[in-house]
């Protein structure tokens, strides 16, 4: 069965190939202490760092998933106030996570399937921090990164942040306009699920630590201070999920052979396919109408006639799972990965199977 589902998805094509050899070498059974294991862990650093042109000096480091990390960024970021941009679940369970933890967390919210316009955002002079969610999953909407850009210029003097769970490594990111950025692996990488990847700078350390010397907590294990202690000796704080680390690795490595050129260059070609055909169709209708928000990664379409599990499930004879719409879309909307993994023969097939 292929998955072009938006995460949990089809694995990279290359997993099983490492996952045998990772079985091999013992990759579970060794000591996360180990110089074995620290090696892991620097390759998969540097692999990273080349496949997203992450500079030098920004720390990487692992956490269980996003979602935890959601919850890091607000207690080491956020003395008081952060601004989150909300365009539907993802986000908005960002801006919840900030409220739980008992932030002001102010948010500006416009209709699903719509992105941000710049220019009408209003964003308090006390924010410290900005949350913005590049791909929303769950309406497939996406934001410029020229947008986040602007951001910066109007606001250089806040942290930003950027959920980039399921476009990453799409997007060419300049990240030295952004302060943190992060990714779990169970999306566009194509791993299994449990793993997640936190890009950030000097100026997330400091303020955290800045935050700790007030005499608030910043969390305990998992606070900047401590994975960045750790990760200077390719360390993790926690026995970490060292086969995830792994594999991230070998797969991050095997994408840097084929070029991420090449990688954004058929993501491109996918996503073209798919919003043309959904065009043609007379059963499907492209959810996001500005086209400059449209996520080349996650393709949402309304689904006219029937309800969405009729296609849902016309597809699966072919071997194609789709997603479901999220949420309230569920019974009329279909979701589609276009993920690194997902190769042009399969968008073809469906492509032909939705016409
Ligand atoms: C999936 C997803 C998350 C949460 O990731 P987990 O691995 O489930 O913690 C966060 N943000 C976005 C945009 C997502 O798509």
């Amino acid at each position: 069965m292929n998955f072009l589902t938006p995460g949990p998805s089809q694995l990279y094509f290359t997993v099983e190939h490492h996952l045998k050899h990772a079985l091999k070498e013992d990759v579970c059974a060794i000591s996360h202490r180990s110089k074995a294991f620290q090696q892991i862990i620097a390759h998969t650093i540097s692999q990273i760092r080349l496949l997203m042109n992450v500079p030098q000096d920004y720390y990487i480091v692992f956490t269980a998933s996003a979602t935890e990390i959601w919850e890091r960024i607000i207690q080491n970021l956020v003395a008081e106030n952060s601004f989150h941009l909300v365009n539907g679940s993802f986000s908005q369970k960002f801006h919840e996570t900030a409220v739980l933890l008992k932030k002001q967390a102010y948010k500006q919210e416009v209709a699903l399937g719509q992105g941000f316009e710049m220019a009408d955002l209003q964003i308090p002079a006390s924010t410290e921090l900005l949350c913005l969610t590049q791909n929303e999953t769950s309406t497939g909407v996406s934001m410029p990164l020229s947008d986040i850009y602007e951001l910066r210029k109007l606001h250089p003097d806040k942290l930003i942040t950027v959920d980039m769970v399921s476009s990453a490594p799409y997007p060419d990111l300049d990240f030295t306009q952004i302060d943190s950025a992060f990714f779990s692996v169970q999306k566009c990488f194509g791993l299994p699920a449990g793993l997640g990847v936190w890009i950030l700078n000097e100026k997330c350390l400091e303020k955290s630590m800045a935050i700790e010397k007030s005499g608030k907590s910043t969390g305990t294990y998992h606070k900047i201070s401590t994975l960045v202690k750790n990760i200077k000796n390719n360390e993790t704080p926690e026995t970490p999920n060292m086969l995830g680390i792994y594999l991230l690795g070998k797969v991050c490595e095997d994408m840097n052979k084929r070029g991420i050129k090449t990688i954004r260059n058929e993501t491109n070609y996918k996503s073209v396919l798919m919003y043309h055909t959904i065009q043609q169709s007379e059963n499907f209708k492209v959810f996001v109408e500005n086209e400059k928000f449209r996520s080349k990664t996650v393709i949402v379409a309304d689904v006219v006639k029937e309800k969405a599990s009729f296609f849902i499930n016309k597809f699966k004879e072919h071997n194609i799972t789709v997603g479901s719409g999220y949420g309230a879309g569920k019974e009329t909307q279909i979701r589609i990965a276009n993920f690194p993994t997902h190769s042009k023969e399969t968008f073809e097939l469906l492509a032909d199977l939705m016409k």
